[in-house]
């Protein structure tokens, strides 16, 4: 699912990525691996309301009525960010820092939301400021265990959200058969140990698209071949995915060498070069 905000419409929209072109692009936000799913988790805006008034109460140490005063400045920030199309209702619906701090990026373009907030003294940037220092959990680590327990209240329970997203077709039988072929070892190295699976009785392994389907638009050929597919642990799957760049590199590197043969046999053709680009990026 792709994401586009329109400088020209002043507005987000969600395009095929075959539109792309048609628009002034600030910054695409690409929501469709599995590992990216922490940044579409639309937060439940009732329990984040609740806690952050509790952050400010019991972990800040404020006023309800300093609470009030942030809570004003981000029903305001709310108010723009829906007209730009950045949020359905309400800011609590950001789940993740990083989308936070690209609708406030955007906000800040809106030279009516700068103007107002200059005018305002920057009430509206301080409750703002306030709710992003909680949301990246500072003081997290300071909290005590007799502070930790104000924070145990009933919270409103939300309906369940239902989303769509575009997701290539990928076989079970084919994870399954990589995952034999390997011998229930992790391919990276095969001295890695996880646990024994409950469904298999053997050792829990992950299948990884060397090539990740997200690309599949670049390829004539499908990327949900044998020579596409490895075995995982666990710990060398999420690595592969969230680690350093440097040791994803490394990873990458030797998997392209190992396996170009196999890709060009299936019609994959990539050079390393670009291989690097995609799957770094
Ligand atoms: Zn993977
Ligand atoms: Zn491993």
């Amino acid at each position: 699912m792709l994401f586009l905000y329109s400088r020209k419409k002043n507005h987000f929209v969600e395009l095929d990525s075959c539109k792309v072109l048609l628009y002034d692009i600030i910054r695409v936000i690409q929501l469709t691996d599995y590992y990216d799913n922490r940044t579409l988790a639309f937060a439940s805006t009732e329990n984040i309301n609740e806690y952050f008034r509790l952050y400010i109460l019991n972990i800040i140490g404020n006023s309800e009525s300093t609470y009030r005063h942030y809570r004003q400045g981000l029903q305001t920030i709310s108010k723009y960010m829906k007209e730009m199309g950045l949020v359905k209702g309400s800011i609590y619906e950001l789940g993740s820092i990083e989308q936070l701090d690209f609708a406030w990026k955007m906000l800040n373009t809106n030279e009516a939301f700068v103007s107002l907030d200059s005018r305002g003294h920057h009430m509206y940037s301080a409750g703002y400021r306030h709710y992003h220092k909680f949301a990246a959990g500072e003081r997290f680590n300071s909290i005590s265990p007799k502070e930790i327990v104000k924070m145990d209240v009933p919270v409103v329970c939300e309906e369940p959200v239902i989303m769509e997203y575009k997701i290539w077709k990928r076989s079970g039988i084919l994870r399954n058969q990589t995952i034999e072929y390997a011998g229930y070892q992790c391919e990276i190295d095969h001295t890695h140990e996880t646990f024994i699976a409950g469904s298999t009785n053997r050792p829990y392994m992950e299948v990884h698209h060397i090539i990740p389907l997200q690309y599949q638009d670049k390829f004539k050929h499908s990327l949900d071949v044998y020579a596409n597919l490895i075995s995982l642990c666990p710990i060398c799957h999420r690595k592969i995915h969230l680690g350093l760049r440097g040791d994803r590199r490394n990873m990458v590197d030797e998997l392209y060498e190992k396996r170009k043969t196999r890709f060009i046999n299936c019609g994959l053709i990539i050079g390393k070069e670009e291989f690097e680009d995609i799957i770094l990026k």
